[in-house]
């Protein structure tokens, strides 16, 4: 998929407000500090499309893209930010919870995990949650720039094993890189797939 045009729609605190359409729409979600706005950014190869944000867990909106006029990016906020009370938690979760579970017209998710990183607690439960209401998902895996090779291959298959441990089957799996412009043919194409599908 070549990206024509990448126009940023709405940012809404509630899903109940998020767009009334009837486009396909893939969520970004992950970690702060992942590398989500970098990403989103490499994929629509605009500079400033999602905020590189120096505040970690500070941006709590649901953010659409329309992407080509033909389908909706939508970054999510990041989880897992260590500075906040339990109390904001609980809020946050229901407020992810909900996108989810409302959203009809989510067709996938990409959950992002830091490459240079074992398996977390957090990534793994949030990925039992998509698992356990039926959300599909794959694993987008960041900054692959910052390993060697070999090293790549090595914890992808430490992380494929940790997710067989409950999963029966391995979800698509994409290995990127913001900063060197890796995987964003693959994490393209396998959307414009499953939105010809
Ligand atoms: P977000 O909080 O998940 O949206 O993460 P950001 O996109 O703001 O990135 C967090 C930090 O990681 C920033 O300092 C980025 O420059 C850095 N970063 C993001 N993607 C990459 C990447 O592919 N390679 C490298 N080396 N650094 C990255």
């Amino acid at each position: 998929m070549k990206i024509k045009t990448a126009e940023f729609i709405i940012s809404n605190a509630k899903v109940d407000k998020c767009p009334d359409s009837k486009l396909p729409e893939y969520a970004f979600i992950g970690r702060s500090n992942v590398g989500k706005s970098s990403l989103i950014n490499m994929l629509t190869e605009h500079k400033k499309l999602a905020m590189v944000s120096g505040k970690p867990g500070k941006t709590r909106l649901i953010n659409h893209f329309l992407i080509n006029k033909e389908w909706h990016l939508v970054d999510l906020p990041g989880y897992g930010y260590a500075r906040v009370s339990k109390k904001e938690k609980k809020v946050f979760q229901q407020f992810i919870t909900d996108y989810f579970k409302k959203r009809k017209q989510l067709v996938s998710a990409f959950v992002l995990v830091d490459i240079r990183h074992e398996a977390q607690k957090i990534d793994l439960e949030f990925m039992q949650w998509l698992g356990e209401n039926a959300i599909p998902f794959s694993v987008v895996f960041t900054k692959a720039d910052k390993l060697k090779p070999n090293v790549i291959d090595k914890n992808i298959e430490a992380y494929k094993a940790n997710l067989l441990n409950t999963w029966e089957s391995l979800p698509p799996i994409f290995v990127t890189s913001s900063s060197k412009k890796i995987g964003q043919e693959e994490v393209l194409n396998y959307i414009q797939e499953v939105n010809n599908q």
